[in-house]
């Protein structure tokens, strides 16, 4: 009893000197240097719908994300900082201005959306990237236009927005449970990648079981990871492309392909624009 009106008498209180500092937090950054840093409406695939009612983007369609600063430059000029995924989320998460809102939390397409903006304000849309040609297979000089990628959002609504799960029946019959990863999964990924790398030595890649047995949350039912985890290991080539299918036709995020026109084989496909250290350090 004495603990839920202590509580009920100190929340509004909380709230609203929250509500003060994440202003605050902004326009101290600016008063630091006395100039003011551009700041635009960025655009989350996701529409907030993953975020929970507590989450600072619950339902919201843009974040306040302010431009590429000379100090950032700082981060960006070092190749080797910028290799290591953690120095370009330190990047994305100081240009974010509501500092409640944490990079880790984000979906990866929301990331991406921010990453994308970030770069074409500060850099231009044009990207010039080195690469294999998918026919010849030369190596060609490529130019890229940022300012046409489109961008999928989320039309789902999850059932439990606290616990955005989204559910299919796969070819088998198997139903599966499933989230959609966020920017700290994605990290954990990676790692998990490396490090079996490193240890094994071995050239197989086990990215696709890996990421499903992060992202599927239950199947048929049964939550237990070792079921989940069975059944990865034992899915079949049409489950798994049909849950790819269901993924790149529904995953809130910044499409990272666009066409492409061979410059010594005259070939023409849409492929996936590589994103290499030079996204953030034009040459
Ligand atoms: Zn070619």
């Amino acid at each position: 009893m004495a603990k839920a009106s202590v509580a009920v008498e100190e929340e509004p209180t909380e709230e609203v000197k929250e509500k003060g500092s994440r202003k605050d937090a902004s326009e101290r950054e600016d008063a630091k240097t006395g100039f003011t840093v551009p700041r635009d409406m960025v655009l989350l695939p996701s529409m907030g719908k993953l975020y929970g009612k507590n989450h600072p983007l619950h339902k919201q369609e843009f974040v306040e994300v302010r431009h590429l600063t000379a100090a950032d430059e700082d981060i960006l000029t070092s190749r080797s900082l910028l290799r290591s995924g953690k120095a370009l989320d330190h990047l994305l998460q100081n240009c974010i201005v509501d500092k409640s809102v944490s990079i880790d939390d984000l979906v990866s397409g929301d990331k991406n959306s921010i990453m994308t903006f970030l770069r074409i304000s500060g850099y231009g849309s044009d990207y010039e990237v080195k690469m294999e040609c998918p026919s010849c297979e030369d190596e060609v000089q490529y130019t890229f236009d940022l300012s046409r990628l489109s961008v999928r959002t989320l039309d789902l609504i999850p059932e439990d927005i606290e616990k955005p799960l989204f559910t299919i029946k796969l070819p088998s019959g198997n139903e599966i449970s499933f989230k959609f990863l966020t920017s700290a999964e994605e990290n954990e990924i990676s790692e998990i990648l490396e490090v079996t790398k490193r240890k094994t030595n071995s050239p197989l890649e086990r990215n696709i079981t890996t990421r499903y047995s992060k992202q599927i949350q239950s199947v048929n039912g049964d939550s237990s990871q070792e079921t989940i985890n069975s059944f990865v290991k034992s899915m079949s080539v049409a489950d798994s492309r049909a849950f790819r299918k269901f993924m790149s036709d529904n995953e809130p995020d910044v499409i990272m392909k666009q066409p492409y026109t061979c410059p010594m084989c005259d070939h023409k496909e849409e492929v996936d624009i590589p994103i290499g250290v030079g996204f953030f350090w034009p040459e």
